[in-house]
């Protein structure tokens, strides 16, 4: 997965600071910027089921879909459980992070400024 280097990336060139990778939080976020208490979650379109992308195969379909929708359940109950204990909480869409860079980094900068 590069999804942690593109947005190391935009990170450097748009100057956000604070993060820190493979903390120990619920979850497992991509990135946790502990001051404001933000979790910063990439998802793959394919694992976590993107409406635009995620074409479930058609092998073993029913697999594919009892797995898919178990994972989009997971990142659900992951956010839930993190904001109740006073996380805020970003997702990124993989597609929206390789073609709409300067967006997610607003959305960033949004929760990292308290409003997101
Ligand atoms: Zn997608």
């Amino acid at each position: 997965m590069n999804y942690g280097i593109a947005l190391i990336n935009l990170f450097r060139f748009h100057r956000v600071t604070g993060w820190r990778r493979k903390q120990p939080v619920f979850g497992k976020p991509d990135f946790v910027f502990r001051t404001a208490r933000v979790a910063l979650f990439v998802d793959g379109c394919f694992w976590h089921g993107c409406p635009t992308h995620c074409n479930t195969p058609s092998n073993n379909r029913a697999f594919w879909e009892k797995k898919l929708a178990a994972n989009k359940a997971r990142d659900r109950r992951v956010s839930r459980e993190l904001r109740k204990v006073g996380w805020r909480v970003v997702r990124i869409w993989e597609h929206d992070l390789a073609k709409h860079g300067a967006v997610c980094i607003r959305r960033i900068k949004l929760a990292l400024a308290g409003s997101g």
